[in-house]
């Protein structure tokens, strides 16, 4: 037996509601509990005084490219960037190259994560088979190969028959519909957010209503199916207010918000910086506002990144030619802190609670708690001492990040996965 001390820290558990200095006590890959122990002696002490000790992030929206796009990403390099940013789990999209629809290929990555030893690795099997949007994949099989959700992401389910079926056919297995909200007729050829800044630089838009109108189906499918669905991504106040509605009404809808979504305005593109290139696109102000909104009053459950690698070749071509997406698991964290906790939006518990024990609840993972018995993830952070973010320094194989330079707070100062400390600078 091996004991692991996590002294002193400033215990931030959600779902135990602990907010308080306190010590965790870790016995091989479990949690034994948070308090002091004087029975039992420990092995090894990582000192977490002037730290937060919280359960290990979770971002439930990660895109790894393995297999088919090695060289935007591995499944070792996004997990070794995930630790990095203090993440001990991510779920991945079914995006790659073949997709992930079948239970062979959601093996696959279960066997890359458990090679690579980094973070966990939950696979998101694709609604339809080779996420065409046709005919749906086979679910029983992807659950048994350890899928824990479904999700076409990248790019929307058109047919709302199809969804429908989704939904009643996941909600057999009790697993959620992760949803890429988007109408793709409205969309089409838009490289930016469609609005006045749009109109000045002379570039096609994506106007907001596109994803507010693919929201409200996903909702009314929810709704008569009974199924449950998260809305990925959202970047309108609109789909934030039909969230709320939806969540009044009973429906089994989550919804979840990335940092570049509340941090960045369509303004950004014009500089014609691909960085700020992504689907949903950058939206304007009263956007962000509705954004914040929803995560003071709950209606947005979860904080994700869409961490989406590119590797550098490609987004050095033209706005219109280049893909969407930014890498975000090294600045989950801090840009959350810059953007949520020191203008008082959030307190670190309400943040927490989006990275930890909220994503878990969506997937259904026995993740997300510090409870006596729980796999022993756990995130210690450095909340104080200012940084300023260098995407050279990133262990993600990609660069496509925006806010390299920043001055910000907020990184891990160590690790631990089941009980194995990843890495720690205290001790
Ligand atoms: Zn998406
Ligand atoms: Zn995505």
């Amino acid at each position: 037996m091996s004991y692991l001390l996590i002294r002193n820290g400033w215990v931030i558990d959600p779902s135990q509601s602990i907010d308080r200095i306190d010590d965790v006590w870790i016995e091989n890959s479990r949690i034994v509990g948070v308090g002091p122990r004087p029975d039992l002696h420990a092995d090894r002490v990582i000192d977490a005084t002037g730290r937060i000790v919280c359960p290990g992030l979770i971002d439930m929206h990660v895109h790894l490219r393995e297999p088919g796009r090695e060289e935007d990403e591995t499944i070792a390099t996004g997990t070794a960037s995930a630790i990095a940013g203090g993440v001990t789990s991510v779920a991945c999209m079914p995006n790659t190259e073949p997709a992930l629809d079948s239970q062979a290929a959601a093996e696959f990555v279960c066997l890359q994560a458990k090679r690579a030893g980094n973070a966990n690795v939950f696979p998101v099997g694709a609604i339809t088979k080779g996420r065409a949007g046709a005919e749906l994949a086979e679910m029983g099989g992807l659950i048994e190969g350890g899928a824990v959700a479904f999700t076409d992401d990248g790019t929307p389910v058109v047919s709302a028959e199809i969804m429908r079926r989704a939904l009643e056919y996941s909600k057999m297995f009790d697993k959620a519909i992760l949803s890429h909200a988007e109408d793709l007729d409205l969309t089409r050829g838009g490289v930016m957010h469609e609005g006045n800044v749009s109109r000045r630089l002379g570039l096609r838009g994506m106007p907001a209503v596109a994803e507010d109108i693919a929201v409200f189906r996903e909702i009314a499918l929810a709704e008569i199916t009974g199924g449950k669905v998260h809305i990925l991504h959202v970047s309108t106040a609109g789909a934030v207010d039909l969230i709320r509605q939806g969540k009044r009404r009973g429906v089994r809808v989550t919804g979840e918000a990335c940092p570049h979504h509340f941090t960045l305005t369509d303004e950004c593109l014009s500089t014609f910086d691909s960085n700020f290139k992504m689907a949903p696109p950058l939206r304007e102000q009263r956007d962000i506002e509705g954004i914040l909104e929803g995560l003071q009053d709950g209606t947005l459950d979860v904080l994700s990144t869409d961490h989406a690698p590119h590797a550098p070749e490609k987004k050095q071509r033209e706005l219109d030619q280049t893909p969407n997406g930014i890498i975000g698991l090294e600045t989950f964290l801090p840009i959350s802190v810059l953007r949520l906790i020191e203008p008082g939006l959030l307190t670190w518990p309400q943040m927490i609670a989006k990275m930890t024990i909220h994503p878990a609840r969506v997937l259904g993972i026995d993740r997300g708690t510090l409870k006596p018995g729980a796999v022993a993830d756990v995130s210690v952070i450095d909340y104080t001492t200012t940084y300023t973010i260098d995407v050279t320094k990133f262990r993600s194989k990609s660069r496509n990040c925006p806010f390299s330079g920043w001055e910000v707070r907020g990184r891990a100062a160590a690790v631990v996965l089941a009980g194995e400390v990843k890495f720690s600078s205290v001790g």
